[in-house]
């Protein structure tokens, strides 16, 4: 079959993949974005149970590329945060206004977010979305990359990118390896209907077994992330939904009143993973594709989207100044720009998790020590509200 010449190929139509096509498309560049099966959500009391807390500086970026406007009211504000150690008192609270903002941020649910990405990519001429579409082949030449589909199709291009998770198919063709640690843990999603409003406060327990989330939905309704053990997350899995609201009520705390009904529940396996190279020759990683982190600050597609703003930022320039942005020297360029980031928010979620579920003495006191100083330094904590949002990375909030 004729080989077609294309600008840019995405490989996996995910939340990543799509926001890299969403970035793209002021562009002006052909765009393909090859996806082997939409996702169907997962409903738990009539709402996605996968959804993601989506920081401030992330939804500038959404609403730069087109996208928020299509989640408007789908999404619920995160006005505040109240972080507890459940094995002692310790606990503190983050709120937007302390940080003159209206919102740190929003819960969306991933299919919400999809869609409203799904609208911009339809509303575009220059991006195909070809679902489902899977590549049989990926031949690397000097000049571009042939990718062979599977119903026959060839397309030529001078960058192809891998946005196709965490077992990324096109990671291992291009022979990179990763660092992986799975954590032999879980994360049990749901949705849940507690008895008093929330206020828009996310709230994190930090357990002995892992965190445990409530982060607040719209409609009065939360979504919980249950970060336990694997034998431990089989048990609660295996529990009728009157037991599991028991056994969650006893875990949470009373801060909610009564946690009235429990949706479908999902159990999905935690790991920290990092490819050994997030870019080669006509080839980038993003997203889970690139990393993924531990779910327990809910910063994993805020990363994702932020190689895409950065990526896409890249290509853009180098467009305009009739630059290879397949080349190393571009490419190398966005790698530079996110690892420094990626690193901190990796570095920082294995420190976190270490720090919380260890109950030696010493450990302990260090926690409480930590939570003392950052909820008395107003400075420390505004500058971490800034940093954990977002807010101070320098990453382009459009692209044209
Ligand atoms: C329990 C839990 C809670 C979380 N909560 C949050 C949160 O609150 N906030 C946050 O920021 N992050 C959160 N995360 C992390 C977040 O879900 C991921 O980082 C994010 O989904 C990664 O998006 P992605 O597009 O890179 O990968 P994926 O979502 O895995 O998408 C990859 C896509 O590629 C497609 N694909 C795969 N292989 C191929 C192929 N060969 N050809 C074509 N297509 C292919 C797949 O079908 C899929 O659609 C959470 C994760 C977990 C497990």
């Amino acid at each position: 079959m004729k080989a077609r010449q294309v600008d840019v190929v995405i490989v996996g139509g995910g939340m990543v993949g799509l926001a890299l096509a969403c970035a793209l498309k002021e562009t002006g560049l052909a765009v393909v974005v090859l996806e082997r099966a939409e996702a169907a959500p997962r409903l738990s009391l009539g709402r996605d149970c996968r959804v993601s807390a989506i920081v401030a500086g992330t939804v500038q970026m959404l609403r730069g590329i087109g996208v928020w406007e299509y989640i408007g009211r789908h999404a619920q504000p995160i006005a505040g945060m109240r972080i507890f150690d459940g094995q002692r008192f310790g606990s503190i609270r983050f709120e937007a206004e302390e940080a003159a903002m209206e919102e740190l941020g929003f819960l969306v649910e991933n299919s919400v977010l999809s869609a409203a990405m799904m609208q911009v990519v339809h509303d575009s001429e220059h991006i195909e979305w070809c679902c489902p579409a899977s590549v049989d082949s990926v031949v690397w030449k000097a000049s571009h990359v042939e990718v062979v589909l599977d119903d026959g199709r060839v397309l030529h291009t001078p960058l192809v990118v891998g946005a196709d998770g965490g077992n990324s198919w096109l990671r291992s063709q291009a022979g990179i390896q990763v660092w992986s640690h799975r954590f032999m843990q879980r994360g049990i999603v749901a949705t849940v209907k507690p008895q008093f409003g929330h206020r828009g406060v996310a709230y994190q327990r930090f357990l002995s077994t892992g965190p445990l989330a409530m982060l607040p939905m719209t409609d009065g309704l939360c979504s919980i992330v249950w970060s336990a053990d694997d034998a431990e997350a089989d048990r609660l899995m295996a529990l009728d939904d009157a037991t599991f609201l028991a056994e969650l009520q006893l875990a949470f705390g009373p801060q909610l009143g009564l946690i009235q009904e429990v949706g479908e529940r999902a159990a999905f396996p935690l790991r920290s993973q990092l490819a050994k190279h997030m870019v080669r020759p006509r080839l980038a990683l993003i997203g889970d594709a690139a990393h993924q982190v531990h779910p327990l600050a809910g910063l994993g597609v805020n990363l994702g989207i932020r190689d895409a703003m950065s990526l896409a930022q890249e290509i853009s320039d180098a467009k305009r100044f009739r630059e290879d942005y397949g080349s190393m020297d571009v490419l190398s360029r966005m790698r530079n720009n996110r690892m420094p980031d990626v690193l901190a928010v990796m570095g920082g979620m294995e420190g976190f998790h270490h720090l919380f579920t260890s109950d030696l003495p010493g450990v302990a006191a260090l926690r409480d020590a930590g939570m003392r100083i950052v909820g008395n330094a107003g400075a420390l904590k505004h500058l971490l509200m800034r940093r954990a949002t977002g807010l101070s990375l320098n990453l382009p909030k459009q692209i044209s």
